[in-house]
């Protein structure tokens, strides 16, 4: 067999499997290397699994809802984890064989084994018998992350969201130490699905770097759903004993969980790839070092977590397609990193575009702020506390709007939207004449006339 390709890609997560594709698309000959199961995180162990789990936990809040909607419940509903499980297994199995599909209709090759650079336009793959060297033209490396096992003495015993997501049973009592994504997420979810959860963590409120208003509404609502949070608080050491966990808290302090979820971060996966073969030296996080064109060396191109910048799946399918079109294609491109919309899902879930209001001031921007902070119709009409809190950023110079930020529901899909928007360019002035659609959440977002603060640039 030829093994000698224009594009060699170590890694079929989504990023990879997308600059694949797309160079495939070019023309070009493509292999894509595979130690796993083909799909990466967001298909097997992330995004996919844990939006389903989300969908899951929704209906705690579901039922409640529903009786304030009318419906007569007979019995205490009751979650059976492993009826998940199984279903969520079928789904990411469903999954996979799409992406595998996929790379064959697009006529890359899919090699698996673990893969190592071996000098320039080398990539040598020890597979289940014997190892395969595949030479390239170009190298993509696209190997994501995985959970950092080293923040904390004795955190490596600890779970993963990985292991969360394979549970079979919903733990008793359940400890979370870190208050980003992961933990804020499954937090919410675990406490809806009948687990007491404490969240241990160093920050004063979870979710740094998200606006202050997102990381309030973020800590109220973990806290309505019944979730203790420890802020300041991080365990001085974690334990395995039988049948659980000990964390020691400083001044003697011990308590005991069944289960302890490790959401201190990710690191790239850079270990053993042979990136000083290329001359790459990864930096301190372990990340691939790459230019604004994803070039790490000669010929080794990277893109997603494994570079530590902007770990998002669209981040990582973007930057894979705009290296495609810029190798292959005779289009370069590159990706613009600077408004990029995400959201954290929790219940009820968070979005923003664009920055924080502290960020924006610290930019140099006069700022008019537009806020508004209301129960939605739903929960006002069963009794429920839920609110919905919005907020605009918008620059008092240009009158440009410069970021929206919402928790409550529907949030992602209203942010997605609105982000559209925002790339285009859109002004307050813009917001002010559309039409607002009633009865919405999202109409308030172009009927807020007044700003609460106006803040002189710096
Ligand atoms: P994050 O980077 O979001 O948060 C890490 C958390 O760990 C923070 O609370 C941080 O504290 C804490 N931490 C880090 N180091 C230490 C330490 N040495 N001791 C104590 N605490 C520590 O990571 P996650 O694990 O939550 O998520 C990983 C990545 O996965 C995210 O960056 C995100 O890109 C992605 N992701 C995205 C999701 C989405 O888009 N909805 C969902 C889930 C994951 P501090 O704040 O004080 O620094």
């Amino acid at each position: 067999m030829d093994d000698r390709y224009d594009l060699v890609t170590i890694g079929a997560g989504s990023g990879g499997v997308a600059a694949s594709r797309r160079a495939a698309a070019h023309g070009a000959k493509v292999a894509i290397v595979e130690a796993g199961r083909v799909g990466g995180t967001c298909v097997l162990r992330g995004c996919v699994p844990k939006k389903l789990l989300m969908y899951a936990a929704q209906f705690g809040d579901a039922f409640a809802e529903a009786r304030g909607y009318g419906w007569v419940l007979p019995e205490p509903p009751r979650f059976a984890m492993d009826r998940w499980q199984q279903a969520k297994s079928a789904e990411t199995a469903r999954l996979e064989g799409i992406y595998r599909r996929l790379l064959e209709a697009s006529c890359v090759t899919l090699v698996e084994g673990r893969a190592r650079l071996d000098g320039p336009g080398r990539v040598v793959v020890a597979t289940g018998d014997g190892t395969r060297t595949l030479l390239a033209r170009h190298v993509l490396v696209a190997t994501g992350g995985a959970p950092v096992r080293d923040s904390l003495p004795g955190i490596g015993q600890a779970a993963t969201s990985d292991d969360l997501l394979d549970l079979d049973h919903v733990p008793a009592r359940v400890a979370i130490v870190g208050s980003g994504y992961i933990a804020v997420e499954f937090a919410s979810m675990l406490a809806r699905l009948g687990a007491s959860v404490a969240m241990y963590y160093r920050a004063e409120q979870p979710l740094r770097g998200f606006d202050a208003m997102l990381r309030g509404a973020a800590a109220a609502a973990l806290q309505a759903a019944g979730v203790e949070l420890h802020a300041g608080v991080l365990p001085r050491r974690i334990a395995r004993v039988a049948g659980g966990f000990v964390l020691e808290l400083g001044d003697e302090r011990l308590r005991e969980f069944d289960w302890v979820l490790n959401a201190t971060g990710r690191r790239p996966n850079t270990a053993g790839l042979g990136l000083e073969t290329v001359g790459i030296t990864p930096g301190a996080r372990s990340e691939i070092p790459v230019d604004a064109t994803l070039r790490a060396a000669d010929g080794v191109w990277a893109i997603g977590d494994v570079t530590d910048r902007v770990n998002l799946t669209p981040v990582a399918i973007a930057e894979g397609r705009a290296l495609a079109d810029t190798l292959f294609g005779g289009a370069p491109r590159a990706v613009d990193l600077s408004r990029v919309a995400s959201a954290v899902f929790m219940l009820p879930p968070l979005a923003s575009v664009g920055s924080s209001e502290d960020d924006a001031v610290a930019a140099g921007h006069a700022l008019k702020v537009f806020e508004t902070d209301f129960r939605p119709m739903k929960a006002a009409f069963w009794g429920g506390e839920e609110r919905t809190r919005m907020k605009l950023l918008v620059d008092a110079a240009s009158d440009r709007v410069l970021a929206v930020h919402m928790a409550g529901s529907d949030a992602p899909e209203i942010v997605q939207s609105l982000a559209v928007a925002l790339t285009a360019g859109a002004t307050k002035a813009d917001f002010d004449r559309t039409v607002a659609m009633h009865p919405t959440a999202a109409e308030e977002f172009v009927l807020m006339r007044e700003p609460v603060r106006r803040l002189p640039a710096r």
